[in-house]
């Protein structure tokens, strides 16, 4: 047992009880010894109370560390997780590009950034339902540039596809925004002339014609001029449009053999309406 505190000289009824306990007068008197007893109790009472009072500042500061700890721990979770949050963000956006970069690889050519031929496919058969559904037509125009083997062999490859670049873009400006125009392969194009009939896609093509006409496309030490034919053919009804496509490739070959650098327009299969294969330009 830890012994009594002393009396406090602040506290004038410790003074007072002090005094009479060391008062001689009073030994033996009964009442002292009670007092005593208690006064030692009440001692110990307070040493137990301080005790306590020890205990719960120390479980309070620890509990108060404990909690700063927390804190602490939580700001970096968070600090960790606004990090990861960026960092998704960033990979998401990365993805997305990468998303995007793949479906243009996928859909367009590479050399000439015109739809290829995966592309145009789809597109044509939008345009079929679209004739089914709506009753309305389309041309197409196949585009195949003339003697181009004897452009790659006098200037080289890498001239023939800068002429191919050059004439995707002659296409693309010459074109209406709702028209399409894909490579279809090799030297090979193919315009698709949404809702024009035969009269208007051989205007285009005849543009077409004139506006590679008049394109240079310069090479070292040389200035090369490409020229062009076409076969036109508008969608007849029932047709799908590989028979359009068809159609527009025979006229070409005729165009070619006709002597190039001009258009024609196909033949009815059914030999009807349409004129026979002649060259207009
Ligand atoms: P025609 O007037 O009858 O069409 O004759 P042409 O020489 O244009 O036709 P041909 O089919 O004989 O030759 C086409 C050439 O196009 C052969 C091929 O090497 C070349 N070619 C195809 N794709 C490319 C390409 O991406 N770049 C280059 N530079 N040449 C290509
Ligand atoms: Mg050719
Ligand atoms: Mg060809």
């Amino acid at each position: 047992m830890p012994p009594a505190p002393l009396p406090s000289a602040d506290d004038p009824l410790d003074v007072r009880i002090a005094e009479l306990l060391a008062d001689e007068r009073y030994l033996g008197h009964p009442l002292r010894d009670l007092l005593e007893a208690m006064i030692e109790r009440m001692g110990q009472q307070l040493t137990r109370l301080e005790r306590i009072t020890t205990i719960s500042d120390r479980y309070q500061s620890s509990a108060r560390e404990q909690m700063c700890h927390l804190s602490r721990r939580y700001d970096q979770q968070i600090r960790k997780l606004e990090k990861a949050i960026r960092i998704s963000d960033r990979y998401q956006a990365m993805l997305a590009d990468l998303n995007k970069a793949l479906q243009e690889a996928s859909t367009h050519d590479q050399l000439t950034g015109l739809p290829n031929r995966r592309l145009m496919a789809d597109r044509l058969l939008q345009e079929d339902h679209r004739t089914l559904r709506e009753g309305t037509t389309y041309s197409l125009l196949a585009i195949d540039v003339d003697r181009f083997k004897g452009i790659n062999d006098r200037f080289g490859h890498e001239v023939g596809d800068k002429v191919l670049v050059a004439l995707a873009r002659v296409f693309r400006n010459s074109l209406r925004d709702y028209d399409a125009c894909a490579r279809w392969g090799g030297e090979e194009f193919l315009a698709l002339l949404a809702g024009a009939d035969l009269a208007t896609a051989q205007l285009v093509a005849q543009r077409l014609i004139e506006a590679v006409r008049g394109l240079q496309v310069d090479v070292p030490d040389a200035v090369v001029e490409p020229r062009v034919s076409i076969g036109v053919a508008e969608h007849r009804s029932g047709e799908r449009y590989n028979d359009v496509y068809r159609r527009a490739d025979a006229a070409l070959l005729i165009a070619k053999q006709n002597g190039r650098d001009r258009f024609l327009v196909a033949e009815d299969p059914r030999g009807d309406a349409a004129p026979p294969p002649q060259a207009l330009c």
